[in-house]
């Protein structure tokens, strides 16, 4: 490949040249400078959920799944239970987690194409009453299914339950008020919705859920209270932060609010999803899932049923037309993903449609 790939993945995603060129600088943890970047970002992010008054923003270097454990582990205390909602892989990790935690949780299930209810969460918390967390993905990215997030949040809050949510590959892009939705904690990533570079997470926190969670983390370097407490006395990180990646996600802030905010970005990737939807559907690739439960986010499409259809080969002749797609996560039926975030738009979502009836073409699953 001569020039850089368009990802067409969950992340990491497509950035600008503007974002990467950010990463240009070295800088000194100790810098006043850069702790004002951080403190900067950070005010930033809380604006974008209207969590000033309510929450604080916990950077935290790791991937984003470091994020949500570090979420469990200090939110939860060690006597807590957590009902987990799960439609799909990133709902299991949760489960996962608390097992691995060593937090009490019980699962409920809905199939990959089925969000949860809010009257579901209902019947569980009345039905067991030492939950004392529910904890949700937003965007279940291992599908795309959007799960309904407000209505849920008000059943918990109803019930005096806390709830943890996991909008790793929603936020930014889809409204969600801290004013209007209660929370203890949400949870989010560097390198999805804002477009900057993958290598650090953030948790909202409700300020006094976090003042209450001393000491309930089992590990030292996923203690967002530790991590907190130390930025707010000293104004650094606790461990080396990802300086360029902290660099990049500022530059990445900037470039979203002169593109309009949440609600162009927003935009955006609709345009993206419909104008993929449409081209997929018109070289007769089906998506998984209905509209109505479809988040802009990423789609999973049904692969061709040709036996001359394999992923990997599949994979290989998009990538040589310079776009990358993502193998498909569900158990039951063959699929692929194509996501819809990133620094791209319409007009390479035509192109990589264009690039996929290309591939089916040469290896013959497509006669059109
Ligand atoms: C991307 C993502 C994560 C984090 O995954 P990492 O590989 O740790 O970055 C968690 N939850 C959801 C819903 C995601 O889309």
């Amino acid at each position: 490949m001569t020039h850089t790939p368009v990802l067409l993945t969950p992340g990491p995603l497509t950035t600008s040249a503007r974002t990467r060129q950010a990463m240009m600088l070295d800088w000194g943890s100790w810098d006043r400078e850069f702790n004002t970047l951080t403190a900067n970002l950070c005010q930033q992010l809380l604006s974008i959920v209207n969590g000033h008054a309510s929450h604080h923003c916990v950077p935290l270097q790791g991937s984003g799944t470091f994020a949500v454990e570090a979420a469990i582990g200090t939110l939860v205390p060690r006597d807590g239970k957590v009902l987990v909602l799960v439609n799909g892989a990133y709902g299991q990790r949760l489960a996962r987690i608390c097992q691995v935690l060593g937090r009490a949780f019980t699962t409920f299930e809905t199939a990959e194409d089925q969000p949860t209810t809010a009257a579901d969460v209902q019947r569980l918390i009345r039905a067991d009453a030492s939950i004392t967390h529910v904890a949700l993905i937003h965007c279940e990215t291992s599908t795309g299914i959007l799960n309904p997030l407000a209505q849920i949040a008000q059943v918990v809050a109803d019930h005096g339950k806390r709830l943890i949510i996991d909008a790793m590959s929603s936020f930014g892009a889809l409204p969600i008020d801290a004013a209007q939705v209660p929370f203890d904690a949400l949870i989010a990533a560097s390198g999805k919705c804002l477009e900057g570079v993958p290598g650090m997470g953030f948790v909202f926190t409700d300020k006094a859920a976090l003042a209450g969670a001393e000491g309930n983390s089992p590990s030292l370097a996923l203690d967002l209270h530790d991590q907190h407490a130390y930025m707010a006395r000293t104004g650094q990180w606790r461990f080396t932060p990802p300086t360029h990646v902290v660099a990049a996600l500022h530059e990445a802030l900037l470039q979203y609010h002169e593109q309009g905010g949440l609600a162009a970005r927003h935009q955006r990737y609709a345009s993206n999803c419909n104008s993929l939807l449409d081209g997929m559907a018109a070289i007769g690739l089906r998506s998984f899932l209905p509209a109505a439960i479809q988040a802009p986010i990423i789609v999973t499409f049904h692969a061709p049923r040709d036996p001359r259809y394999q992923f990997a080969d599949f994979y290989e002749r998009v990538k040589a037309k310079g776009f990358i797609l993502y193998p498909g996560k569900l158990t039951q039926v063959e699929t692929f993903r194509v996501g819809c975030i990133g620094c791209v738009g319409p007009h390479e979502m035509r192109a990589a449609v264009q690039a996929v009836a290309d591939a089916l073409r040469e290896m013959e699953v497509l006669h059109i």
